[in-house]
């Protein structure tokens, strides 16, 4: 079945989930976790429509290749079709803002990297994009305010401010329509802050979005799947 974008107010998109477009490394200090350089232009990849699953579901463990890393990130649903946009024309293309996970298979990953091959296996699997529903744009006008956060277990893991991003949203998005054009249905990925760690099999998770006003965000529980339980 396709993955359909939906509000938190109950909405649905009115168009399936297109491509998810993804930057790598787009948080100096999660860079340096990795030992990465800070890139001095956005790194790009894709996830496919086949990755997506709600992210208020539980969250199917797929531990057999090796270790799985969360990357919490800021999610953009993006509205009208972008083509080597402006910033400003970017932004305003934004219809919602929401929460996901970049699963990474970490090793498989490591073992690409080193032989310089694409990473598709270890970002683009099925289940590899836990999806949030979006708070609709018009709750959460101010991009400078927007704050994430994970919790694992009841301990804060991740934290992430739109402000600490060193491509910003703007930016960022024109960038990526300046090689990809980006569709009604397609989701955005802004990048994983510092704390990324294996996925704890039967973890219990929380997410919260503090979209600048008080009546929009998310809080979202969720847990990952034992694995030993299947
Ligand atoms: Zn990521």
């Amino acid at each position: 079945m396709r993955f359909a974008p939906r509000f938190t107010d109950g909405r649905s998109f009115d168009q399936p989930l297109g491509k998810i477009v993804c930057v790598g490394r787009n948080y100096a200090e999660h860079a340096k976790e990795l030992d990465n350089p800070v890139p001095s232009a956005p790194l790009l990849f894709i996830k496919p429509a086949t990755s997506a699953v709600m992210l208020e579901e539980t969250i199917a463990m797929p531990s057999e290749r090796g270790e799985v890393h969360f990357e919490t990130e800021l999610a953009l649903l993006i509205g009208e079709t972008l083509t080597g946009a402006s910033p400003q024309a970017a932004e305003a293309a934004v219809v919602g803002i929401g929460l996901a996970l970049d699963l990474t298979r970490r090793d498989v990953q490591a073992q690409l990297k080193e032989k310089g091959h694409p990473w598709e296996i270890a970002k683009a699997f099925d289940g590899a994009c836990p999806l949030s529903s979006f708070v609709a744009i018009e709750n959460a006008p101010d991009w400078s305010s927007l704050a994430f956060s994970l919790d694992i277990d009841g301990e804060r893991r991740q934290t992430g401010q739109t402000s600490d991003m060193l491509f910003q949203i703007p930016t960022l998005l024109a960038e990526m329509s300046r090689h990809f054009t980006l569709e009604p249905g397609d989701v955005v990925l802004t990048g994983t802050p510092a704390g990324v760690g294996p996925l704890p099999p039967g973890a219990e998770l929380r997410f919260i979005l503090e979209a600048g006003t008080s009546h929009a965000g998310l809080d979202i529980k969720t847990r990952v799947d034992d694995a030993h339980s299947r």
